[in-house]
């Protein structure tokens, strides 16, 4: 809120700058489009403004250089192994709020409070609906049956969203045994992993491949999309499971950085994206699953059913990021 000033004072204030504004300003590497319902709700509901660079690489190089004359105030990414980079990087601080540890579970945030999960997704199989009958695959080691030479497809290995899949194998199976997985996978690729999780799902339906690895949001995403309508129901989502385990899942979500010259404006705007109408808007709008218990999933979301998220602790899962990239490229996954 303005103060109210003497017409002088306010008159002057009035220049194109007014540097006493309410603003916050966000680093995010996540999408304009997803991000700015979300802000304008904010800005709506605070009257604070809410400026933000989109940082697609280098976040954790950008703040490290700008170090305490960073504007930014706080950071949105997505994966745990990201999210930890930032916080390993010491770029960060950590927040003390109630109502952020009462609208997010401990589950999806940082212990020490340095992070907070906004949303969760899962990373799903897609299957052809014409070739690939229910209960075919079931487990993501069914990957490795040779039955499935040939068939498969997805993108690069050494991408955040397989290594953190392949992290989550090593704590499962332990290295030798994730690795032997990354093998078999390997060798049952239609073709050499390239482009997005979209682009495997364009190839099921082209007949090129039976099923892909994909993040369940982009379903929702593909059926948004005039272009890609067919590609999507060509397809339906299975939940794979880890054997003795669950649906691999991991988190978007945000930090806020050393410098954070609009501290207390922040720390607002990071309890607003944790509330009941943020994370509304981030399950409408994105079809990923709102993080705060009590919100609903969006009704496409709904459709697809239940399914039990494996219970790995994340930042176990984060750890194997180093070795999860080294056992990729030992089998030359994307070779
Ligand atoms: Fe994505």
């Amino acid at each position: 809120m303005r103060t109210r000033l003497p017409g002088i004072a306010l008159a002057l204030l009035s220049l194109p700058v007014a540097a006493n504004a309410a603003e916050v300003n966000v680093y995010s590497l996540r999408q304009p489009e997803l991000v700015q319902p979300l802000f304008d709700a904010f800005t709506a509901e605070t009257g604070i403004e809410v400026n933000v660079a989109f940082v697609e690489k280098g976040m954790v190089e950008r703040l490290q250089s700008e170090g305490d004359r960073s504007p930014a105030d706080l950071v949105l990414t997505v994966d745990i192994a990201r999210l930890s980079q930032i916080v390993d990087a010491g770029v960060t601080q950590p927040v003390l709020s109630d109502v952020l540890t009462a609208n997010i579970p401990a589950e999806f945030r940082d212990p020490a409070n340095q992070w907070f999960g906004l949303t969760s997704r899962a990373r799903i199989i897609y299957a052809s609906r014409d070739r690939v009958e229910d209960g075919e695959v079931t487990t993501y080691e069914d990957l490795t049956n040779p039955k499935w030479q040939g068939r498969i497809c997805t993108r690069p290995g050494t991408h955040d969203y397989n290594l953190g899949l392949m992290a989550a194998m090593i704590v499962h199976k332990g290295s030798a045994a994730a690795k032997e997985w990354a093998t078999g996978l390997r060798s049952n690729l239609a073709r050499k992993p390239e482009g997005n999780d979209r682009a495997q799902v364009k190839s099921i339906w082209a007949g090129e491949c039976d099923i892909s690895l994909g993040n369940t949001y982009y379903m929702g995403e593909m059926l948004a999309d005039p272009e890609q309508t067919e590609w999507a129901n060509a397809v339906r989502i299975i939940y794979p499971t880890f054997e003795g385990g669950g649906t691999h899942v991991n988190v978007s979500g945000m930090a806020m950085t050393k410098a954070a010259p609009n501290h207390d404006d922040a720390l607002k705007l990071m309890e607003f994206l944790s509330s009941d109408a943020a994370q509304a808007i981030y399950a409408e709008t994105n079809h990923e699953f709102p993080v705060k218990p009590g919100v609903a999933r969006s009704a496409l979301v709904a459709s697809w059913g239940e399914f039990t998220p494996d219970n790995l602790n994340l930042m176990d899962v984060a750890a194997k990021r180093p070795e999860a990239l080294k056992l990729m490229e030992e089998v030359n996954f994307d070779g």
